[in-house]
This record gives C-alpha cells, structure tokens and sequence, in this order.
C-alpha cells in the first residue's frame, strides 16, 4: 500500500489513531454515511495490521458462540445461561452484515480472502463436561441463532467429524462434542488491508510510519494530534473535530494523554498469546474445524483452549492453544516501559489490587512460562492424542491488555471484555481490551458512532439499514429477518458447507 504525502497542521473532519481492524471499519462506515467528511488515519508501523489485527496474531475465529463454552457459564444453581451467548452470536451477524454490504456493491472484493467456512466445534472430556453439553445443547438446539447444531457422545460420529481428536483415544473415555457449520474464520488483516485500500481509494490520507504522541484539545473545541514522522524524523500537528484512539495495545496510553475524565483510573495488564502450529502437512489435512475445550479450573477465559483451522492466504493451518506469555510491552511491536508508564496516582491502587486479589491469574501465568515443549504437548494431546512433539513448533501472537477499571471500592476490576471509552461530548472515543474481538469490530463501531455522533442518527438511519439490515433490531426475535439476513450474507461472503464437506471428506 503507498503512503499519502504527509501534510502538517491540516485540519480534518475525523482522524484515526491505528491501522487495525477497528479504525478500518470506524473509517469505512463513516465513509459511507458522511461521504463528504475528511479521514485522515495515522499508523506507527510500515504497513497497516501488524498488531493484533493480523491474521498470525489472533486465533481468527468469528466469535458467534457456536463452540466458545465460556459464553454459556454454568451458574451457581447448575443452570446454565445463554444470554451471552445469544448477543455473542447477533454481534458477528452485524458484522457480517456489513462485510455483505461491502461485498454486494464491489467496494471490497474477493471475500474468500478474508472469511471461510469452518466448522464450529465443542468439545468436552469426562461425565461431569458431557452432561454440562449436553444441556447447552438441549438449551441452544431451538434457538434460531443456533439451528442446525449436532451433539454426539459417539466416538465413531467425532471421529467422522475431526478424526484427529480420536486417533489413539480410550474408547471407554467419557467425551462428547457438538457441531455447528455455520462457524466461520475470519482473516482479520486481510479484511483491514481490504478495508484501508477502499478507505484511500474513497479520499482518505493513510499515513504510515507516523507515532501519535499526544492528543490536546483546542479552545475551540477540536483535537490537536501530535505526530512523529519516523521516515523524516518530524514533529507534526493534524487535528480533527472527531479523534478515535484505535491503537489497541497503545490505546490506554493515549487516553491517559487526552486527559479526558472518562479515561481516569483506568489500567491495563498484558497478557501474550502463543499457539503451537502444526508444521506436518498430513495432519494438517486431517482436521477441518474450530474445536473449544473447556479452560482449566482457576485460568482466565482466554485460556480456552482450542485445535483451530485456520486458512491464511489461501493455505490450510493448523493452531493448537492459546499458551499465555507475559511481556511488559503493550504492543508485540512495543516498549518494555508500557506496563510501568501506565501507572499512574489514578490507577496504582486498582492495579495493586488486581494483583494482590488474582493470585490465581497470577499462578496461571506462572505455570505457563515455565512450561517445557513436553507439557505443552500433553496439553495438545487431550485434543489430538496422538500428537507428536517434532510436529509441532510454538509461534508468539499477539498482546492482549486487559482493561483494569476502579471499583466501587478500592479494588480494581480486570475486565476480559471489548470496553469502549468516549469523551461526555464525543469528541474522542477510544478501544480497549479484546475479547471478544475483532468479531465485533462492526456492533461496537455502531455503538460508538450511536454515542458520539447523536445528533446525526437520524439523518444516518436510511444509510445503517442498508449497511446493516438488521439495525435497531434483534435477529433472536425476527425469525423471518434471521432467515433473510443469512441467506444473503452467506452468498455474499461465499459461506458454503460446500467447502467443509470437500476438505473432510476428500
Ligand atoms: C492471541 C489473540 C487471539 C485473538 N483471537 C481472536 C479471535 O479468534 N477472534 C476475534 O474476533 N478476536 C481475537 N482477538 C482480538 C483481536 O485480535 C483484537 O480485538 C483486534 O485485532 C483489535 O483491533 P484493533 O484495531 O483495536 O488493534 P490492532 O490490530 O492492535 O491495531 C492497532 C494499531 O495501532 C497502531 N498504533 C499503536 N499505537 C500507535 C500510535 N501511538 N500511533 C499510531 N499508531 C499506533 C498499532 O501499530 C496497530 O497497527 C485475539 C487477540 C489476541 C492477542
């Protein structure tokens, strides 16, 4: 992608801090429902998705909760509650909505480059997990989100739907598994870069290898963003009515900076991600699916530990993890001051206390460091036993901040979630956290627009129900509207089981 020539201290009607997966879509909505506002979008690094957004750097899985059991927790009494599973699910139809809009009128092309189907997979081990299934199966079965999803406790079926996972297997072990084909891999960084190249084809600057430093508000009420052009070495100023602050991992830091009060108090703690990837072509032909296990007693939700395809660039990987790293750095291309240049007198104590009242977190994070190549082998092998160590190597990920918001009290809250930050006048508005994701990229874009620009819904409404038919509604219940919405998204995005049958069964 080429740079736009850089100009100083030009004003624009919006300007994007990051060139991930949540600036892109933030732009290409604003794009079409204020074609005539300017975007200017600032990137540190030479190119755009390198950071989280990029393919390697996330598990790429359409989160929509058809494999994912920590959306369904089982509660206290033993019930089990799906609501989380159930707003999970309409968030990814949002997105894909909008990415069958982008399809649909040739403004992005190509979507098998970015978003395949893959079959969604549960899998659980002993009497006590197959009962826990099998009753959020009985749950989710009818639900129209969720039509179409099998349950087997049969080793035979598993084995003709992921025979990796009973190669080797005890046949008497106790498993069960659920499937689902309508799961999806999502290629994040390639629909960013697909985004970013409609994005400058429609008008906007991109510049590259321009670091944000600073943010002030002006009298007048406008943002002024200094830059650091890394290629010439130059201060520069651009300002916006309107500045989101899409840097991931660097977004806390510039929040602290816009010294808006929404952003007091706030911490972060990171969290890095590593997968072990399959280097055997043969096994890796051998598994089509998304598989979620349960996490381990005691370890964070992001532990979940899943055997996922992945199809990057046309080619068929297979990952097995996440394993948990522990780096200061904010961004996997950061700085080793992030974590202690986060601390602020706002925030020291709600992060003490993060520290202090998540020993197990802690511990887990522990165990994971110290883990050899056997132990993360042992771990793979509860999915696929018969893996071997020399067919597998381990690659680092991405880095997850977990967003630390202050209690009630003096206690800090770790939050796991998507958490959206904006200035009381919507002036400014910034991302953290990161599950769910980048499969939310679309509904939380919405929000934000919703909360910062009120005074335009109105005259956008025409223009969000073309690119999101489902706008102002709930999918759950419009059965009729679900059948519409997902028929012409699978078309569009080219979701066919056509794909899963081929590779299972070739
Ligand atoms: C291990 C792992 C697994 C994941 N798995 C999934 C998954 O399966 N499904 C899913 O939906 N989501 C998943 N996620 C979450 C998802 O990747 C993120 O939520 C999403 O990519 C965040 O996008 P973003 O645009 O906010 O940030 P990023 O993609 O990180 O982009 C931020 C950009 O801002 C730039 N930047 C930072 N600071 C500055 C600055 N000061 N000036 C200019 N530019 C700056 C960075 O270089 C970067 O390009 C996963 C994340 C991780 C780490």
């Amino acid at each position: 992608m080429q740079t736009s020539t850089s100009t100083e201290n030009v004003d624009h009607d919006v300007i994007l801090i990051g060139g991930g997966i949540m600036s892109a879509t933030l732009g290409t909505m604003l794009k079409q429902l204020q074609p005539d506002w300017s975007i200017a979008a600032y990137e540190r690094l030479d190119a755009v998705a390198q950071e989280s957004s990029d393919a390697g750097n996330n598990a790429g899985t359409g989160h929509s909760a058809l494999c994912e059991l920590n959306y369904t927790p089982q509660l206290p009494d033993g019930s089990i509650d799906i609501s989380k599973a159930v707003s999970i699910n309409e968030e990814l139809q949002v997105s894909k909505q909008f990415w069958a809009f982008l399809v649909e009128n040739g403004l992005i092309r190509s979507p098998q480059e970015f978003i395949s189907s893959v079959p969604h997979m549960s899998f659980v081990r002993g009497e006590e997990g197959v009962a826990f299934l099998r009753a959020r199966y009985e749950l989710l079965r009818d639900h129209p989100l969720f039509e179409g999803m099998e349950y087997t406790e049969d080793h035979a079926e598993i084995a003709d739907w992921a025979p990796l996972m009973i190669a080797g297997r005890d046949p008497a072990e106790p498993i069960a598994m659920t499937r689902s084909e309508a799961g999806t891999d999502v290629n994040f960084g390639s629909l960013t870069r697909h985004l970013f190249t409609y994005l400058q084809e429609s008008g906007a600057r991109v510049h590259l290898r321009h670091e944000v430093r600073d943010l002030t508000r002006r009298a007048d009420g406008n943002w002024d963003v200094a830059l650091k052009d890394a290629a010439s070495g130059e201060r520069k100023v651009a300002s916006a009515r309107f500045v989101f602050i899409g840097s991931g991992g660097g977004a806390l830091k510039l929040l602290q900076k816009s010294g808006i009060p929404e952003g007091k108090g706030l911490g972060g703690f990171p969290v890095g991600g590593r997968f072990l990837r399959c280097t055997n072509p043969e096994v890796v032909a051998e598994h089509y699916a998304k598989v979620y296990g349960q996490e381990a007693v005691g370890a964070p939700p992001m532990s979940v530990p899943h055997l996922d395809t992945r199809i990057i660039d046309g080619e068929q990987d297979l990952l097995f993890g996440p394993f948990a790293g522990f780096s200061p750095k904010f961004l996997k291309n950061g700085s080793f001051m992030d974590l202690p240049g986060s601390v602020r007198p706002g925030n020291l104590i709600p992060m003490l206390s993060v520290a202090i009242h998540n020993l197990g977190l802690v511990l887990y994070l522990i165990g994971q460091l110290i883990q050899t190549p056997k132990a993360r082998i042992k771990t793979l092998q509860a999915f696929v036993p018969a893996a071997k160590l020399e067919d597998w190597e381990l690659v680092t990920a991405g880095q997850r901040v977990q967003v630390i918001k202050p209690g009630t009290d003096t206690r800090g809250i770790l939050q796991f979630g998507t958490e959206l930050v904006h200035a009381a006048d919507g002036s400014v508005a910034a991302l953290l956290g990161a599950s769910p994701g980048a499969s939310t990229a679309v509904p939380v874009m919405i929000e934000l627009i919703t909360r910062c620009f009120p005074e335009k819904i109105d005259e956008w409404r025409p223009q969000l129900l073309k690119l999101v038919p489902s706008y102002g509604q709930k999918l759950a219940d419009n059965p009729e509207l679900l059948e519409d919405v997902y028929a012409s998204t699978c078309a569009e995005l080219n979701l066919t089981s056509d794909r899963v049958e081929e590779q299972l069964y070739a």
